[in-house]
């Protein structure tokens, strides 16, 4: 419950959506009554009429019915439009609300979200939300209105009709759904699960299809896929099943309550008290009524799927980012110079630090290079400089001013990096290029790409710089998208920049033509390269040589080649 106030808050800058969207359907289903009411009197008036060869004014009441049928109408299509374009309007601000705190979170607090999951999130269980306003709040509003309003109706004639009438809309509109609500909480709330699961699994599937037939696993992964389907199909059979009872269940109620009001109304006729065709306007009056609560059953039977919905939202909302944002501006340093002080990492479940006691300067313009074997903790030390992570003891500077007072995106302005896991979207190599640079010229791009050693490669495909990469850049090899990568980071053209094995997965030409187009674009850069490959070290100021997360040796080229571990790691020795 909880949960729905919360979605409330959210649903508040609408208010006056909601109270418009309210007023509508409920002058809607006025006008709908009163048609039948009206209806019915005037037939059994006419009757009455005819039989004693009266005559009678027929202009009010076919006047009333010709405005309540066009009241009727008008009411619909204004309730239909403000309902939406308040949904609409209500959806879109809740996925820019939840794409606000998601960002955030991005990398570090998503890695245990599964990609089809967050998918789930984003789209159908913001969806699932637009259920509390269109198809609870509203009704739910127009019934208590509209009840109200017709006791006090019902009493103007006789209260043990308005009781009658009352207690069979009570039944109808807060017994059945209670049971709808009651019956369907578990399996709507499991649907949004499983449904949510198979997504996952079903983008899993396709994205591993290739390992999935290497393995011959294939067949055990549509089992699953196929398992997961069925259990969503059986708690869809079940739902619709109450649907069908409690809209059956209300129907029952409508006819009892017309065939209660006529067993009462008839003594009444009889004695007088009231009049013949007041009688047949009342029965109808009172099946109409039942308009007021039909919605109710289904919109009470969603709310556990809608309330899991919303629990799925607040789960990523309230997952604090693992870095804290500053509140004031970014400092402006005039110098770059990068410093890490006694920093000490451990990563959440880990059970050893990552990077320990890890003390370097980087002064502006200097070339640092990490060598290390595989799990030594180089990335790590990226991830903390770009603060996608931050250290739980010691401090990083830049140009003086801890880390922490910068905003990431500041801070990230100032810093290209090649990552050792390098995303290429689905689209042309030049969209994937321009994203680091959307006003690049075609010249820069192709400069760029010489350096990287890739604008060959790129410019004799038929497209060229249009050729679609494919699913993360699937139509490229390795080493073709790490140079695409590395021209993407070029292009950023920004004053430090960070290398995470630029060179793996290229042969050793390659490498070296690299290596050496980087070097005269690491002039006047801040750099820092990670690397496993002895290549171009010699051009570094100075290397770090990381083990289990600790700084092990320190120097430049030379002075390191006597050392006792770096020639080893590098496969250098007795060279
Ligand atoms: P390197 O880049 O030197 O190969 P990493 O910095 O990637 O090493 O990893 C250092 C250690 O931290 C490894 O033991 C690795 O398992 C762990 N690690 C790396 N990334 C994560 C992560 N996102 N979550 C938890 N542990 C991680
Ligand atoms: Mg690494």
């Amino acid at each position: 419950m909880r949960e729905l106030w919360r979605l409330w808050r959210l649903f508040r800058p609408y208010r006056e959506w909601i109270l418009f969207g309210f007023l509508a359907a409920l002058i809607t289903l006025l006008a709908n009554v009163t048609l039948m009411a009206v209806s019915g009197w005037f037939i059994a008036s006419m009757a009455v009429a005819g039989a004693a060869g009266m005559s009678m004014n027929y202009f009010t009441p076919a006047a009333m019915i010709r405005a309540s049928a066009m009241a009727r109408t008008g009411g619909r299509y204004v309730e239909r439009l403000v309902t939406h374009e308040a949904t609409f309007r209500l959806l879109s601000s809740l996925r820019v609300w939840f794409y606000g705190h998601l960002e955030p979170l991005a990398p570090a607090r998503l890695q245990q979200f599964h990609s089809g999951d967050l998918l789930s999130r984003i789209r159908s269980d913001i969806d699932a939300l637009d259920n509390l306003y269109i198809r609870i709040l509203v009704p739910l509003l127009v019934a208590c209105a509209s009840l109200a309003l017709f006791f006090g109706f019902l009493l103007l004639y006789d209260t043990a009709l308005a009781l009658a009438g009352l207690s069979f809309l009570l039944a109808a509109g807060v017994l059945v759904p209670l049971w709808t609500q009651h019956r369907g909480a578990e399996p709507g709330s499991r649907m949004v699960e499983t449904d949510s699961e198979l997504r996952a699994a079903a983008v899993d599937g396709i994205q591993g299809l290739p390992e999935l037939l290497v393995y011959n696993a294939a067949d055990a992964h549509a089992e699953r896929l196929h398992r997961l389907s069925q259990e969503l199909t059986a708690d869809q059979d079940r739902m619709s099943r109450y649907t069908g009872i409690s809209q059956g269940a209300v129907g029952l109620s409508a006819n009892l309550a017309l065939w209660t009001l006529l067993w009462l109304g008839i003594p009444l006729v009889q004695s007088g008290r009231i009049l013949p065709p007041d009688l047949a306007m009342l029965a109808l009056f009172t099946l109409a009524s039942f308009e007021a609560v039909a919605p109710l059953p289904r919109a009470f039977q969603q709310l556990g799927a809608t309330i899991t919905a919303a629990r799925r939202l607040f789960a990523i909302v309230d997952t604090r980012p693992a870095v804290d944002e500053p509140r004031e501006l970014s400092p402006q340093p005039s110098r770059l110079d990068l410093e890490l002080r006694a920093v000490r990492f451990t990563y959440p479940g880990g059970t050893r630090p990552a990077l320990d006691r890890i003390d370097l300067s980087l002064p502006q313009g200097k070339r640092l290079a990490v060598v290390g074997a595989t799990g030594s903790g180089k990335s790590t030390l990226l991830n903390l400089l770009l603060k996608f992570w931050q250290p739980d003891a010691g401090e990083i500077l830049l140009g003086g001013y801890g880390l922490g007072a910068f905003r990431g995106e500041d801070l990230r302005r100032r810093i290209a990096v090649v990552s050792q896991h390098t995303h290429l979207f689905n689209a042309a190599i030049r969209e994937n290029l321009l994203l680091a640079s959307p006003e690049a010229s075609a010249g820069a791009l192709e400069q760029a790409c010489e350096i990287a050693q890739i604008h060959d490669f790129v410019s004799a495909l038929p497209d060229g710089y249009d050729t679609w990469v494919g699913e993360t850049g699937v139509r490229l090899s390795g080493g073709q998208a790490r140079r695409i990568a590395i021209a993407r980071a070029l292009l950023k053209d920004t004053p430090i920049l960070l290398l995470d094995e630029p060179t793996e997965g290229l042969d050793a030409p390659t490498e070296r033509a690299l290596m050496a187009a980087l070097d005269r674009l690491m002039e006047g850069r801040t750099v820092l390269l990670i690397t496993h490959r002895p290549v171009g070290l010699e051009r570094m100021d100075e290397i770090l040589v990381l083990d289990r997360g600790r700084i092990l040796e320190q120097g430049d080229h030379h002075s390191l080649f006597g050392s006792e571990y770096y020639p080893r790691l590098l496969g250098l020795a007795g060279q």
